[in-house]
């Protein structure tokens, strides 16, 4: 065992983005910090790795966009930290009477947008109902986002200030399901409204589950722009590193945390190699299951995770067999199997232990939008990066045989996907000198096992409302707050965490901040 005398203001367990946005807040307000990370390398779920080394591509292995990130931490840190804005939101493809078409949804509305919803469903009601919806969303977007660096309000008080009664209702109050079954008629259509409350979410349209969900996928930085990390999200860590480090934050790799203690004077934890390091307080942004399992407490429940992440690269990008240019259907996010009864279907078929045949699914091609994460040659070459993301893949799937149902539902998603292309995924894939293709499946159990994400849950565990409810959140101020005076929550886990934000970690950081303060 081995003491470290120093005693820090603060211990920062876990080197994702939250830790080190919380790290560098608290240095930058003059406290001694030190933050363990139990892998090899910084950024938990936001790390960019060189997938298959013998090509010169960064891929974001895990995360991929960023909305939620605001932008009053990248310029509070200096955070050198540029998002790419993509022309194309969506697209579509679909297959109606034997003729292959597409939705194609641009990010600022359009004429194009207009003929594709006319054309899709025979007139402009469908299109105007998206808009009208929308702008509503935008505008309650505009006012919440802010007050997600603020200390919490309840319900009622956050309701009257946002003062869009309707809008609240159809977010907070009534299931998300019901609400765009209302607001829209064509299957299509509803299933690309509802995979935002789907993303990483084991749930039915119907559960409030899905509310939150949706939320988190349309407020962010009060616009709820989807954008392209320039230089791969590993690029984010990257700067957060060089910030922490300027500032003097101690950082240890390789440091797992596996006990922990709290008292009246502070905290102690020491590491899986036998450090033992205390703090007056401790920030700890990895999963609040892993925090609880540390002090012996009820480790909180939580749906699993249940998405694939399949990372590939292409030697050129597949034509499709809509015809339309693959450069505008993969530059936005390309949705498969996700109309609204498809994604019931997958959810039931998945709740009841099955692989879902026609797994949902969407892509989108990083490189389109910023081609720095590849090498020149590659880009010579007419290389691109594909990232697809798997809905309704839960944990439970993988248990009792992980390779084979991760063989399987790779299988699967190949088989959705080649529905709508003129060459086959298989025949653009980049070839390895193993003979193998440069494709990588990531399901829920590799989550836990690389990233340590419980049960494989992107957001660490369910997102809550970003506001106070009666029992559960009475003891807190920022979110971060636990029922030990020196230990804050400071990751994804934490209310409004979730998602590539920093929200939790600056929260936290305040939380321990104004503590002092008194
Ligand atoms: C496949 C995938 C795709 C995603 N896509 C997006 C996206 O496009 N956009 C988006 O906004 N969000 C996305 N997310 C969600 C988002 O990435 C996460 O919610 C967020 O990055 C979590 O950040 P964090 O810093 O709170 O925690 P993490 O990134 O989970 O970091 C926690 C860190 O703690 C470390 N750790 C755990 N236990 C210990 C211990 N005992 N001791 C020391 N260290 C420990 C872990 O190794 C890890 O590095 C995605 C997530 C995944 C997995």
């Amino acid at each position: 065992m081995k003491d470290n005398n120093k005693k820090y203001d603060a211990i920062i367990v876990g080197g994702g983005h939250n830790g080190l946005v919380a790290a560098c807040y608290l240095a930058k307000a003059g406290k001694s910090v030190i933050l363990l990370e139990s892998n090899k390398e910084l950024g938990g779920a936001t790390a960019s790795v060189k997938t298959f080394p013998e090509y010169d591509a960064r891929l974001s292995r895990y995360s991929y966009l960023v909305s939620l990130l605001p932008d009053q931490i990248v310029a509070d840190l200096g955070i050198n930290f540029t998002t790419i804005d993509r022309s194309i939101a969506s697209y579509t493809p679909y297959e109606r009477d034997g003729k292959n078409d597409g939705l194609l949804v641009t990010s600022e509305w359009d004429e194009t947008t207009t003929n594709s919803f006319r054309q899709l469903t025979g007139s402009d009601k469908e299109g105007k109902a998206w808009c009208e919806f929308y702008s509503d969303i935008a505008l309650l977007a505009k006012r919440m986002a802010p007050t997600m660096l603020q200390p919490l309000k309840t319900a009622e008080d956050l309701k009257s200030e946002m003062g869009l009664p309707e809008v609240w209702r159809n977010l907070m109050e009534v299931p998300i399901g019901e609400v765009i079954r209302n607001q829209f008629s064509d299957d299509l259509v509803q299933g690309v409204v509802l995979t935002d409350a789907l993303i990483g979410t084991f749930t039915s349209a119907n559960h409030m589950q899905a509310n939150r969900c949706f939320l988190y996928h349309l407020i962010g930085n009060g616009n709820g722009k989807w954008r392209v990390p320039l230089g791969g999200m590993g690029a984010l860590v990257n700067e957060l590193h060089r910030i922490a480090i300027s500032w003097g934050v101690e950082i240890k790799l390789q440091s797992k945390v596996t006990s922990l203690e709290s008292g009246a004077m502070g905290v102690q934890i020491e590491t899986e190699s036998g450090e033992r390091y205390t703090a007056k307080d401790l920030l700890f942004a990895a999963a609040p299951q892993h925090l609880a399992k540390l002090r012996g407490s009820e480790v909180p429940k939580s749906l699993e995770g249940a998405q694939m992440k399949i990372n590939m690269l292409l030697s050129r990008l597949p034509r499709l067999k809509s015809n339309i240019d693959p450069r505008l259907a993969f530059a936005g996010t390309f949705h498969v199997n996700q109309s609204y009864s498809q994604l019931e279907l997958a959810y039931t078929t998945a709740l009841n232990g099955k692989m879902p045949p026609l797994l949902p699914l969407e892509m989108y091609c990083h490189t389109l939008s910023d081609p720095s994460i590849l090498s020149d040659a590659l880009n010579e070459k007419g290389f691109h990066t594909l990232t697809l993301f798997g809905l309704h893949t839960p944990a439970k799937l993988f248990d009792v045989d992980p390779d084979a149902a991760k063989a399987l539902a790779k299988e699967r998603a190949i088989a959705s996907l080649n529905q709508y292309l003129l060459d086959p995924i298989e025949s653009v894939l980049a070839p390895c000198s193993n003979g193998s293709l440069a494709i990588e499946v990531k399901s829920p159990l590799d989550l836990e096992q690389e990233i340590s994400l419980p049960r494989g849950n992107i957001f660490h565990r369910d997102l809550d409302f970003p506001f106070l409810d009666a029992e559960s959140s009475r003891h807190q101020i920022w979110g971060a707050e636990t029922d030990d005076p020196h230990i804050y929550l400071a990751g994804a886990g934490a209310r409004r965490g979730g998602g590539v934000s920093g929200i939790a970690g600056h929260n936290a950081a305040m939380a321990l901040l104004s503590k002092n303060e008194k």
